[in-house]
């Protein structure tokens, strides 16, 4: 069955993630005809923000904006489509078991008054280094709104990439290269041990810096989540920015939406796609699971690689070593989520008396670099950790039009969770997932507990029925060195191109990776529009 209109977009895009939308969003301001298919009822992926009880709103998936590329905000007028951050202040707070809540303030002057009550020593560490680190981040920031060099090249245009990259790094002292090294090798627990004397100061710096990742914090290459969270973000391009959203995580695909609407995109939600139809090499098109067939010139897939490449082509489409090398693609999500309304406003012991509502909306449970390797341990071997790492955020102190009045919302981000379990299945662990995170967030705020009027409660299975995150990986592909940059997704295919002609990939299996970016939904379109302009997909479906 053949779409009614029998029209041929000039691309199609899988997918309404905040990749898939601003890819189209690029597209359509370029003047391309452009459709999105989105299989859920609403679009976002996971940046949204969706009712789990009446008039009760919540970022379900994510929650922070911290990397949001300003250049994306800008150039679709996201505030024009009602898109507004407030910063979080503190940036990150920690509850320690024992009643203390420790501000990490988003003011650097503020956060170092702070951190000299703990030791003075790791005071003055924290200026010097947090001044290389950002002057670090400073070279890398580039490389995030940009297809990442063609390493195995012999085309002029791939020297001359390899060219523009060398000249980046000019000026960069071999010092400064030693410490990059360092970063993208290093773990992130032995560069604190190293350099910070306070067990609490290197505990803030942990709650900021492996989300999402698939190894504890002493394990190698996850010192680099210091530099990743140093570029800036916000509309005002402050290094290390962490904001909350107005109106959830989903007013940021909202604004995207509204914006690509704008431009001409068409937008249809409930549409699933269940294959990719490729002739001699070329994307022509997709078809929808109800049997429709749509033609499009290019097709850009905001879905995960493994399910790009493995549940939406055909094998034989695709050369066997790069079906190989997705296949290898590490990816078993680490984390879950717990999203609750509650009937009063948790109450955290030894928060300050007088602390405004934005002070009482983000606090990290988690006691130390040990407890949190030892989290990973376990979780590794298939178990759910008896004592959890909960990320917790009361969003309604910070928007209060979330929940009715009087009622709250708790969201709350749980690092370390197996995809795998050793024994029995996510459906059977569910509510016991959700009753260790209730009883953790007990310990430090005890009014929680009886409080919950609703709780709804996302392991790694959830998130990929749900949301389409194959292994439940919130980054479509852990971010890990030998997955990054040009080799993201595999080696030799980081530039959105894939191995059929017109279709690329724009959402976090590309390069830059994951987070609420809009980076490789930008680069991805860029690089279709450089290929539309030498004709090189245009007749494809024709
Ligand atoms: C629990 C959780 C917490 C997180 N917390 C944060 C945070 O606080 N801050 C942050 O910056 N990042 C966070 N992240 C990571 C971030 O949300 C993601 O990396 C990012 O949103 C991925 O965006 P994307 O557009 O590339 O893909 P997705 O958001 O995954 O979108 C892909 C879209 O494609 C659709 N799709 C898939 N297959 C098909 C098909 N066959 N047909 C049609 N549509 C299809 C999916 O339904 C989905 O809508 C979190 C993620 C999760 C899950």
């Amino acid at each position: 069955m053949s779409d009614s209109s029998n029209k041929i977009y000039d691309a199609i895009v899988v997918g309404a993630g905040h990749n898939g939308l601003t890819a189209a969003a690029y597209l359509a301001r370029a003047g391309l005809t452009t459709l999105v298919l989105e299989r859920r009822e609403i679009v976002g992926g996971c940046c949204v923000t969706e009712e789990i009880a009446p008039g009760c709103r919540v970022s379900t998936t994510s929650y922070i904006a911290s990397m949001l590329r300003p250049e994306v905000i800008k150039d679709l007028n996201l505030a024009e489509h009602g898109l507004r951050m407030v910063p979080c202040d503190p940036a990150i707070q920690i509850a320690l078991p024992g009643g203390r809540v420790v501000p990490w303030w988003a003011d650097r002057d503020r956060a170092v008054a702070e951190f000299r009550k703990f030791s003075p020593k790791d005071a003055e560490t924290f200026v010097r280094v947090d001044d290389r680190l950002k002057k670090l981040a400073r070279y890398l920031q580039p490389f995030f709104m940009e297809p990442p060099p063609e390493i195995d090249t012999g085309s002029m245009a791939g020297w001359s990439d390899l060219l523009r990259v060398g000249k980046r790094f000019r000026s960069i002292s071999s010092a400064e290269i030693s410490e990059l090294v360092a970063f993208l090798t290093g773990s992130l627990g032995e560069f604190l041990d190293r350099n910070y004397e306070s067990d609490i100061i290197k505990t803030l710096f942990l709650a900021n810096n492996v989300y999402g990742k698939h190894g504890g914090p002493y394990q190698p290459g996850t010192a680099l989540g210091l530099l990743f969270h140093l570029l800036s973000g916000g509309e005002h391009e402050l290094q290390g920015f962490f904001g909350h959203v107005m109106g959830g995580m989903g007013a940021i695909t909202q604004a995207l939406a509204a914006a690509g609407r704008k431009l001409g995109v068409e937008i249809r939600t409930s549409a699933a796609v269940s294959r990719i139809i490729a002739r001699n090499g070329k994307a022509c098109g997709v078809a929808l699971e109800d049997g429709t067939e749509i033609r499009g010139r290019a097709v850009l897939s905001n879905a995960d690689p493994k399910r790009t490449f493995l549940g939406l082509l055909s094998p034989s489409e695709l050369p066997s070593d790069f079906v190989h090398a997705v296949r290898g693609i590490k990816m078993d999500g680490p984390c879950a989520k717990v999203n609750m309304v509650l009937a009063e406003e948790p109450r955290f012991i030894g928060t300050p008396a007088g602390a405004n509502p934005l002070q009482r909306s983000f606090y990290t449970l988690v006691p130390s670099l040990e407890f949190a390797e030892r989290c990973y341990d376990i979780s590794k071997f298939g178990e759910i950790p008896e004592e959890l790492w909960v990320d917790c955020v009361v969003s309604s102190n910070a928007d209060a039009s979330l929940a009715p009045q009087g009622k709250h919302i708790l969201t709350c981000f749980v690092q370390y969770v197996p995809y795998r379990l050793r024994e029995g299945n996510w459906d059977q662990k569910r509510e016991l997932l959700g009753d260790r995170v209730v009883r953790k967030i007990g310990e430090y705020a005890p009014n929680v507990p009886s409080s919950i009027l609703a709780r709804q409660v996302l392991t790694p299975l959830d998130l990929e029925r749900t949301y389409g995150l194959t292994e439940g990986n919130i980054f479509h592909g852990d971010l890990t060195l030998e997955q990054m940059f040009f080799m993201r997704p595999v080696a030799g295919w980081s530039q959105y191109r894939t191995p059929v002609a017109g279709l690329y990939l724009c959402g976090a299996g590309a390069h830059p990776g994951g987070g609420v970016t809009g980076a490789p939904g930008h680069n991805a379109a860029k690089q279709v529009l450089r290929d539309w302009k030498k004709k090189r997909f245009k007749e494809a479906a024709a």
